[in-house]
């Protein structure tokens, strides 16, 4: 998601309260900064927030990091949490290449990928959120009980992450190739903006869960 460039959007961002910083040394200290000890799940190209904002008033007991790379996209979330303040969400505006520098070894219960960037050409397929080499990031950060869960409407993007999902030595815990027609897989799902869009067109909803190779 690419929206035009709003000036002073990195500024606001750099003081709102809700957004950390990339710069802070925060890695290990989530549990400080939301002030309990509740899981830490977070969304990777959350977008403007739609999605994780929705788990955050389901499940106050959970803490919500959301993750976007562009400013311009992430001030419109921000701008829905001065609306309606949700204490259980932090965000950070970041590249999620670095994400190994914000998270400590076991500090995420749970990762969303949603409707992510599907990179087209070969020679840029590592820049994928679910390419191996991103899943040997998720592998440094995740609890060993966690899941990976990646929905899309992008068939080459989804077959290409099935395959790394092997590459990487996860196990493929469940997949659906039509989402919204799979009432096991639908249970408590929650829209996120793209897949409202895409799904109205007609297009199937493809998802899978993957979770760390056993020790
Ligand atoms: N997840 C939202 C949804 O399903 O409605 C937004 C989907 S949009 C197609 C993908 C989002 O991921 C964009 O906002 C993009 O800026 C963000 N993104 C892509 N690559 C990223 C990266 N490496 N790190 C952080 N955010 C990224």
């Amino acid at each position: 998601m690419r929206l035009r460039n709003i000036p002073g959007s990195r500024e606001a961002i750099a003081q709102n309260r809700w957004c950390i910083q990339e710069t802070e040394h925060i890695k290990g200290q989530w549990h400080t900064i939301f002030g309990n000890q509740n899981p830490i799940h977070i969304e990777i190209g959350m977008g403007k927030g739609k999605f994780i904002m929705a788990l955050a008033r389901q499940n106050p007991h959970i803490n919500y990091i959301g993750i976007e790379k562009y400013s311009s996209v992430l001030l419109r979330a921000l701008q829905k949490m001065d609306a309606e303040p949700l204490e259980n969400i932090r965000f950070i505006r970041m590249d999620a290449e670095n994400i190994c520098e914000m998270f400590d070894h076991e500090e995420v219960a749970q990762i969303y990928l949603n409707f992510s960037d599907p990179w087209p050409k070969d020679r840029h397929a590592k820049r994928r959120l679910t390419s191996h080499q991103f899943f040997e990031r998720y592998q440094q950060i995740l609890a060993s009980n966690g899941t990976v869960e990646f929905k899309t409407d992008n068939t080459a993007l989804f077959d290409f992450s099935l395959e790394e999902v092997k590459e990487a030595g996860w196990k493929l815990d469940a997949f659906t190739r039509n989402l919204h027609q799979d009432n096991t897989m639908m249970e408590g799902n929650v829209m996120t903006e793209y897949e409202e869009r895409f799904s109205k067109m007609g297009n199937p909803i493809y998802k899978l869960i993957a979770s760390l190779p056993q020790k």
